[in-house]
């Protein structure tokens, strides 16, 4: 019987080459012995491997559609294995997930001793403590080295011997039979995960993983500038690799805290400050605090209008790389009165009949020059 190597990659018969390889990079990921290391996983990543090989080769995959079975070489049984022994093009996806499990011919068995991954935890800082950089304790679970036998595996540190599954070889073959004759299928060997050794006395604490899960404490630096999604990278921090292999990096990702005044944009920093209205008129100044509890004073000239800003050079937030500061911008915000008592109610009428004021319809030239002609575009452009 052909095997439905469509099915296997589930993937439609009309699939693109994409797709297949997509869909077969995927399932590798899933059912690869370092993953999984069940019997089932094992035999079910062979097939995988098979079944990309047939389709991703334009001439096997027409022998496919056309209802036969190019692993199967009829009239010779036996030897179907042709162009698939040493595993054939997975070996190029263990070096691409697994940083190559040594080289030339065939690949297999891979070593015992593997890197470790890198990890990624996430952390939330303040906008104070990104403006001036900070130290995070973090607490990660982790894979560290067993300290019990420094990674060797082994309770009396003995060497780890040949494995009696597949004589060292790290894969075991079988035999398919199939409508066009006997395929030989390699896949790796579930005794010893593919690595062709066994560690026969493990070590208690690890059972012969020569690593462990724990709880570790870690500090990270966190730079002045950085901003929500930076990676600080924690070299060697990450987790321990099988059979105590070198361990991988950590990266703390930063997430930061929404501030009561200030927003962030890149380097800039904004915020608000509500004028009344005779300050406005008048002029004024206020003192106020920085983003590093510096006291700034802002002045505010006298004739400010609705949406005016101040820029305050380099008092924004530290730029990550160094150098130079983004600047603080003020939106400030003129507040017309709303509720006038005896006195105020007094003045403000007052102040209309001093000034020679009064609502009148404006044309478009003689706003053109002023507030608010701009902000009648914003409005139109937001349309
Ligand atoms: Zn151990
Ligand atoms: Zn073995």
């Amino acid at each position: 019987m052909a095997w439905d190597y469509y099915g296997i990659l589930g993937v439609d018969r009309s699939a693109s080459d994409a797709e297949i390889k997509k869909s077969y990079r995927k399932l590798a990921r899933q059912y690869h012995p370092d993953v999984n290391s069940t019997d089932e996983a094992a035999e079910k990543f062979a097939e995988i491997g098979a079944a990309y090989e047939v389709l991703s080769d334009p001439e096997k995959r027409r022998v496919v559609d056309m209802g036969g079975d190019p692993l199967g070489s009829a009239g010779d049984p036996g030897a179907g294995a042709g162009g698939f022994g040493g595993f054939g093009g997975v070996g190029d996806i263990f070096d691409a997930f697994f940083g190559g499990g040594g080289g030339g011919g065939s690949r297999r068995p891979r070593s015992r001793v593997q890197p470790g991954s890198d990890s990624l935890v996430r952390v939330t800082i303040d906008l104070e403590e990104a403006a001036t950089g900070t130290q995070k304790e973090i607490q990660i679970d982790t894979a560290v080295l067993c300290t019990t036998c420094h990674g060797k595996g082994s309770a009396d540190g003995s060497k780890p011997t040949t494995c009696n599954v597949c004589n060292g070889a790290g894969e075991v073959q079988s035999v398919q039979r199939t409508m066009l004759g006997n395929v030989m299928t390699a896949r790796p060997c579930s005794n010893c995960q593919g690595t062709g050794e066994v560690i026969t006395n493990p070590c208690a604490s690890c059972g012969g993983q020569g690593r462990v899960r724990e709880r570790r404490t870690v500090t990270a630096k966190v730079p002045a500038g950085v901003t929500t999604g930076n990676r600080v990278r924690l070299t060697g921090q990450g987790e321990v690799g099988p059979g105590g292999g070198p361990a991988g990096d950590l990266y703390v990702e930063i997430r930061e805290r929404e501030h009561p005044v200030f927003v962030r944009e890149g380097d800039d920093l904004h915020a608000s400050i509500r004028v009344p209205v005779a300050d406005a008129a008048l002029g004024s100044e206020i003192t106020m605090e920085s983003i590093l509890g510096e006291e700034l004073n802002v002045r505010i000239d006298a004739g400010t209008q609705p949406s005016d800003t101040v820029r305050m050079r380099g008092k924004g937030m530290p730029n990550v790389r160094g150098g130079a500061h983004g600047d603080l911008v003020l939106h400030l915000d003129v507040a017309v009165p709303t509720h006038l008592h005896g006195k105020q109610k007094e003045a403000m009428r007052k102040l209309r009949e001093v000034s020679k004021d009064a609502p009148e319809l404006v044309d478009t030239d003689s706003a053109r020059s002023g507030s608010l002609f701009s902000r009648l575009r914003q409005a139109f452009n937001q349309r």
